[in-house]
């Protein structure tokens, strides 16, 4: 049966959108429909058998089709649909939101509210200006690799090489283990192993996989197959022999929808500008999760599409009434990449508001981080060395209570 108009649609069902549905259906709103254009639920985890999945959110680690199955089994209730292989094309003022699928067809529904949660995507090879020639097997995502592995496709070969050091780049240890794969190298192109020093330590000296850092892929060789890679780095040009070469990292925010809607990206981010409860600047819609800005962990996705969920139902209730045009700017000085939520609205203390992400562009000098309102500095933390792939937290307390009279809420590297 197609569905009828509900009072909030979630686009995305990862663990930002199931927990914010879950926060839904938990302040009793009357009709939730969570819709997936995926062929099941769940978002990326349910691709990952690995454990370290929906800590913060849980407080327990599982693996990613664990806490899917957690997520999904706290939204069993009348009051809610779930709608897989289901794509929402546009978003428009009012709101009404374009659906396409195969159990509804195409249609046009009209929400009172809709929370977008369409995750991250990554980069693929060619988005990446690698050069070299483009073998027909071999040359993959991260995400394309677990998803292959979770569905029983198999992965070309038994030797992979691992292009970056972000902890999701370490995952994929652990897959190629399940795939019967042995990883050969990592390759980092910043001078740094971009995630814990313990866990590069670790695998260079326990599973003996070298990690070479300052190094950049400088050719993929292979005609129907990878064959190898080369690489050149702080030792000089050298050769790889392997099957498959995976990219890792380097992630960003699936915000197609928002940004063919109409709504506003930050440049910095490339995800819809939200307040701190995550309002975007078109009435009704609001946003969570990994499509705000990548990455942040499923556990903090889960948290973050939590608060969300339980301001929109304090909006379809009438107690939550001002949108994004009251509120004022959060604007990060040039040494940070981003700050999220890029808005401040100051009228809605009762409502949970999304924790702060704040990150550095490069690993640099150390440096301070205050926070400033007019000429008052209420929040400070002493200069310390800042990694980019860090999220660096920023208390609500202070700026909530000094948010009043502002214009706007500058973070700054000087106090
Ligand atoms: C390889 C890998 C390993 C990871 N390892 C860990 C880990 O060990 N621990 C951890 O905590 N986190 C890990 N993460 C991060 C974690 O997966 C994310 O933090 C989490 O999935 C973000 O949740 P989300 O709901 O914001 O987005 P997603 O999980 O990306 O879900 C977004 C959903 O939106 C759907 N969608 C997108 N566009 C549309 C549309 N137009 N219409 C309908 N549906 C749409 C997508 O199909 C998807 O299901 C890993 C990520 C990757 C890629």
């Amino acid at each position: 049966m197609p569905p009828s108009d509900p009072d909030c649609l979630v686009i995305g069902a990862g663990p930002a959108g199931l927990a914010a549905a879950h926060a839904l259906v938990n302040t009793g709103v009357g009709s939730i429909l969570v819709v997936d254009r995926d062929e099941t639920p769940g978002g990326l985890p349910q691709y990952c058998r690995h454990l370290g999945f929906g800590w913060g959110y849980t407080h327990r680690l599982e693996t990613g089709p664990a806490f899917t199955r957690r997520l999904l089994g706290a939204i069993q209730h009348p009051s809610l649909r779930l709608l897989a292989r289901t794509t929402a094309t546009a978003i428009r003022p009012g709101p009404a939101v374009d659906l396409l699928g195969p159990e509804c067809g195409v249609i046009t529904l009209h929400p009172r509210a809709v929370i977008v949660a369409t995750g991250i995507r990554e980069r693929p090879r060619a988005a990446r200006l690698v050069p070299g020639s483009r073998p027909e097997r071999g040359v993959m995502t991260t995400g394309q690799l677990q998803q292959m592995v979770a569905r029983g496709v198999p992965v070309p070969g038994r030797r992979l090489a691992v292009v970056g050091t972000e902890h999701v780049a370490f995952s994929v240890l652990l897959t190629a283990r399940h795939a019967g794969q042995r990883v050969v190298a990592m390759v980092e192109p910043d001078e740094r192993v971009a995630s814990y020093a313990a866990l590069a330590a670790i695998v260079r000296h326990a599973a003996r996989i070298p990690i070479h850092v300052g190094t950049r892929v400088v050719n993929i060789l292979g005609g129907r197959q990878v064959e190898g890679i080369e690489i050149d780095g702080p030792s000089g040009p050298a050769r790889i022999p392997c099957d498959s070469v995976v990219f890792s990292g380097d992630f960003i925010p699936d915000s197609v929808l928002a940004q063919a809607s109409g709504i506003a990206i930050d440049p910095r981010t490339r995800g819809p500008v939200v307040d701190q409860h995550g309002r975007t600047d078109m009435p009704g819609v609001f946003a969570a999760g990994n499509v705000l800005r990548a990455v942040e962990s499923s556990g903090f996705s889960a948290i973050e599409g939590a608060r969300v969920g339980t301001c929109v139902a304090a909006y379809l209730g009438g107690s939550a009434t001002a949108w994004c045009a009251a509120s004022r700017p959060v604007e990060a000085a040039p040494d940070f990449d981003y700050v999220v939520p890029q808005r401040w609205t100051t009228d809605d203390g009762r409502l949970p508001a999304i924790p702060f992400s704040l990150r550095v562009r490069t690993t640099g000098a150390p440096i301070p981080i205050a926070v400033k309102i007019g000429d008052r500095v209420v929040w400070s933390d002493a200069a310390r060395r800042r990694r980019p792939h860090r999220r660096i937290g920023i208390p609500q307390g202070p700026i909530a209570r000094a948010a009043g009279d502002a214009t706007c809420i500058e973070v700054c590297t000087t106090l």
